[in-house]
């Protein structure tokens, strides 16, 4: 014998897109060394913690430096205090929740990747397309799809997502068993409205399906209509896990928390058809694999929905929401089709005169000098399209729709 590897990571293509934008965007300087490059095509966010969380941040790094209020380990769950806070947050929106639901983590990336290994190996799986990439890849490495063809990997159902359908996702044709949902949605930067969300959740109540909500831009909603939960939807916590982040909404993309909510109600099935609890699942891998998040961090991430907390953060959402207001406004005045940038730090461009994503995104850094990401690297469905982001400084966004209007497509 010798050792094997795991070979569905072969099936894995490797992750071409940002590392093809780095290498033209290297090319582009090394034969313009004095462009002045403009990057719209930033998935991070920009801005400095705000000072409520900061100060909680050094106070909470002080205990731990004193006896009497060192921490050690903390619960796997997180501590009960930002449960509460989180819980309180919740009810905003009319949703109640219980501590016990809540799991406090590092990360939504791995939350959304480690979530599908508690599901059956031969569960059928619906993802958007275009896609964040890490609810495809999750799956490839756990065996749950064949190759790649044509942009799509065998034995996923991938729901179109296109200025055709005004970016609605159809219910797919084949029943599937989970569904992954990203709204605001990156990369599109388009939301659903409740009735358009409440439709999935028919869904999966009729099909014995569980949802996968991401919402990690859930901070950047605007317009009325469009839930800051699913949960807000009835009967979506029999059906629905939903995943948020402290690191769009807060600036803690390298400070890392974020946390899933997993609803005592919400029921999958074992091989003999019986009613398994989900919750205690989760409860179990995450006792097992995790070790919580650190101390400080949590106070740091208590210190955001903190009433001078919100108002600080809300401050910096809407300096990024400006700056999205601008692209939008000033490519749709020189007749381009653009998406979100509503309730999303993402617009999404259709590209001119039929042009691939890639000669648009080479276009616009050769005569403009701005950087956006190419809409194929998200999927197939991404292709004809461009997202720009709106994390860059307001001036900068300002000179590049400057400079992306004054040339002729
Ligand atoms: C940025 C982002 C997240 C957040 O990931 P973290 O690991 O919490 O930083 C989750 N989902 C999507 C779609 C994102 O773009």
């Amino acid at each position: 014998m010798v050792v094997k590897i795991n070979e569905n990571y072969l099936k894995l293509k490797s992750s071409y897109l940002f590392v093809e934008v780095a290498r033209r965007e290297r090319e582009f300087i090394d034969n313009n060394p004095d462009a002045d490059i403009i990057k719209m095509g930033i998935g991070d966010v920009t801005k400095p913690l705000v000072p409520s969380v900061i100060k909680a941040f050094k106070d909470a790094v002080d205990e731990m430096g004193n006896a009497d209020t060192f921490m050690g380990y903390g619960p796997e769950q997180g501590y009960d205090f930002l449960a509460q806070a989180i819980a309180k947050d919740y009810e905003k929106y009319g949703v109640n929740l219980d501590t016990s639901e809540i799991f406090i983590s590092d990360g939504s990336k791995c939350d959304t990747g480690n979530i599908q290994e508690i599901f059956g190996i031969d569960n059928k799986i619906a993802i958007t397309d275009p896609v964040y990439t890490v609810y495809v890849d999750t799956n490839v490495m756990a065996g749950r799809t064949g190759d790649m063809k044509d942009g799509m990997y065998e034995g996923l159902t991938y729901l179109k997502c296109n200025s055709e359908n005004g970016f609605i996702p159809q219910l797919p044709d084949e029943v599937v068993d989970i569904i992954y949902l990203c709204y605001p949605n990156n990369p599109t930067g388009t939301t659903l409205t409740k009735d358009q969300l409440k439709v999935f959740v028919d869904y999966a109540k009729e099909n014995k399906a569980i949802i996968l909500f991401d919402a990690a831009y859930e901070a950047f909603i605007t317009e009325d209509n469009v839930p800051h939960s699913i949960y807000e939807i009835e009967g979506a916590d029999e059906v629905a896990i939903e995943f948020k982040s402290f690191s769009k909404t807060a600036g803690f993309t390298g400070t890392r928390c974020a946390y899933t909510v997993v609803p005592k109600k919400l029921i999958a099935y074992d091989n003999d058809g019986n009613e398994v609890e989900v919750n205690p699942l989760w409860n179990r891998r995450q006792t097992t694999k995790f070790n919580g998040v650190s101390y400080p961090v949590q106070k740091a991430a208590e210190a955001t929905l903190t009433p001078e907390g919100q108002k600080e953060i809300q401050e910096v959402l809407d300096y990024y929401m400006k700056n999205a207001k601008v692209i939008r406004d000033s490519l749709t005045d020189i007749g381009l089709e653009v998406y979100g940038g509503i309730s999303s730090p993402y617009i999404w461009v259709k590209t001119p005169n039929d042009m691939d994503s890639w000669a648009f995104f080479d276009l616009l850094l050769n005569e403009a000098n701005v950087i956006g990401t190419p809409g194929s690297g998200f999927g197939p469905s991404g292709e004809g399209y461009l997202r720009l982001t709106a994390f860059n400084t307001l001036e900068n966004t300002k000179e590049a729709m400057d400079r992306i209007s004054k040339l002729e497509f």
